[in-house]
């Protein structure tokens, strides 16, 4: 027999498992149900690359296998991960993944672990009353916006595939079945520290606490303000996240202390939407009647929710030797952290708005201040569309105020604004010393003119769901890949929806 007879192929996806190893009391060995038909929708061959995975290899039916939860690879070890969160304000001590299973990790091209995990895959110990699957529609969703918001620079989870399973779901009525393979640099909730901290389980908290900080703050291990560590640097990457999703008009929708990640990814994309016309109060999601998670709301409910972590972590900052007010003296070492959050959070969002305004100097900071809220309550005022508000004003750096008016139903009231904004422009090019060019470059690049737009989303998704058509969904991933490009096949993705769909749109939880 010749030697490469015998020697066993390569891997298709080299796993090393730490969360299953390292925290068994975390999470459930369990086994993804079997698809009967599993069909690809979609594969991510670019990640798949940045993963260093067998691109060719997964890209076939032996991919399929894996994605569908029908093969579970060699050196995957899967297993549901159990978590809390607070949900719209209520505590829900146990939630867990009730559809999912953490295949295992991997190392990436760049010596980064991320999680594998498939979506969908049939009913967990976790599952309460639900089916353990996912529809077409809602799963090519958290691809479709998951690769968006990569290609916008915002740190994501994002899809490696999506495969039909061949089975239809039961929603308000029959749909598509998929099963979504995400990929998360972990998988690690402001939830999962509940769940531990809520049931006294203190040891177990520990350990969950020292991995997230093995794992995403390795400065911190053996520190010994560590947990307070680990909130702040939670909180600054929760901070520096919300701002993106602020400079770009993005509504996470549900911002459940179970859906906060503590890597500063944005996952669950279930009711997202992006604003149009803009307005803070905005809200899509059909469950957010209070309007808790509307858009302007997002940085108050992040510190909100940096508040529960606080929480969850503070038996493990109350040190026993401290006495009888030992946990005062706790909270009293995380609420500067807390307090805090509101000026990290600032600080974020007005760096990107100044970039956005294409001021780079930090000199004038009153003044900026002042044009940046001018500005707003300007697009507020004239329902004018965020995105396009915004990438019409990279034209008028470019020199043509021309389409930037035509967005203004009433163009006069814009224009003292305009001239105090060119006047405050002109003196920060002289002191920055940037060319004109060089400021409409880099302007551009934080004035996308390429977001998902809700009609569009919609629109592929209803294709992909109903008559089985990838066809749009395909296009519009191509346009949301190249967020600064408006011209030609992706013209029409810069467009907003009309009006009135933008009044009756109505976003779901993706279950
Ligand atoms: P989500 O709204 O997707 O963040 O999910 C909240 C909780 O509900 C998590 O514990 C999910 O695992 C669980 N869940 C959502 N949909 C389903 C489903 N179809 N079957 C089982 N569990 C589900
Ligand atoms: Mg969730």
């Amino acid at each position: 027999m010749r030697a490469s007879s015998i020697e066993r192929p390569p891997e298709l996806i080299v796993f090393d498992n730490s969360y299953a190893r390292d925290l068994p009391d975390a999470c459930v060995a369990w086994q993804p149900c079997a698809a009967p038909a599993p069909r690809s929708l979609f594969f991510n061959r670019a990640l798949a690359e940045e993963l260093g995975l067998d691109v060719q290899g997964l890209d076939s039916p032996e991919g399929v296998s894996i994605f569908a939860g029908n093969a579970v690879p060699a050196g995957a070890q899967p297993v549901a991960q159990a978590y809390a969160g607070h949900q719209f304000g209520g505590f829900s001590p146990q939630l867990g993944d009730g559809r999912a299973v953490l295949l295992g990790e991997i190392i990436d091209r760049r010596g980064q672990r991320r999680d594998l995990a498939l979506k969908g895959s049939g009913r967990t110990p976790f599952a309460r009353g639900g089916d353990g699957k996912a529809a077409v529609g809602p799963m090519l969703r958290e691809a479709l916006l998951g690769e968006s918001m990569h290609a916008l620079g915002v740190p994501t989870s994002r899809a490696l595939a999506v495969v039909a399973t061949g089975e239809s779901v039961r929603r308000e009525r029959r749909l598509p079945g998929a099963v979504l393979t995400r990929i998360a640099a972990s998988h690690l909730r402001v939830g999962t520290l509940q769940f531990f901290a809520a049931r006294g389980q203190i040891d177990t908290l520990r350990r969950v606490a020292d991995y997230a900080i093995a794992r995403h703050d390795p400065a911190l291990i053996g520190d010994p303000d560590r947990y307070v560590g680990l909130l702040g640097a939670v909180a600054e990457r929760q901070a520096a996240l919300v701002a993106q999703w602020m400079n770009l008009g993005f509504i996470h929708g549900v911002m459940n202390t179970d859906n906060m990640t503590l890597s500063g990814e944005t996952i669950d994309y279930g009711p997202c939407a992006f604003i149009e016309a803009y307005d803070p109060q905005t809200v899509f999601s059909s469950i957010d009647a209070a309007g808790r998670y509307a858009f302007g709301n997002q940085p108050a409910i992040a510190r909100w929710n940096l508040a529960r972590l606080a929480e969850a972590l503070l038996p493990l900052i109350v040190d026993d030797a401290d006495g009888a007010d030992a946990e005062i003296r706790a909270i009293d070492r995380v609420m500067p952290v807390i307090e805090a959050f509101p000026a990290w959070y600032e600080a974020h969002w007005r760096a990107g708005q100044r970039a956005k305004l294409g001021l780079s100097a930090a000199e004038g900071a009153t003044e900026i201040t002042r044009l940046v809220d001018d500005w707003l309550a300007l697009l507020h005022a004239h329902a004018v569309d965020f995105t396009l508000g915004w990438r019409r004003l990279v034209d008028a750096a470019a020199g043509d105020d021309a389409p930037l008016r035509s967005l203004f139903a009433n163009a006069p009231a814009l224009a003292p604004w305009l001239a105090r904004w060119r006047a405050l422009s002109e003196r920060d090019l002289a002191a920055s010393g940037l060319s004109p060019p060089e400021r409409v470059r880099r302007m551009r690049a934080a004035n996308p003119a390429i977001i998902a737009r809700n009609h569009q989303v919609e629109q592929a998704l209803a294709a992909a769901s109903d008559a089985a058509d990838l066809a749009p969904f395909e296009r519009l991933l191509t346009a949301l890949r190249h967020p600064d490009d408006e011209k030609g096949d992706s013209a029409a993705f810069a467009e907003p929806a009309p009006r009135a769909f933008t009044a009756g749109y109505r976003t779901f939880c993706g279950t």
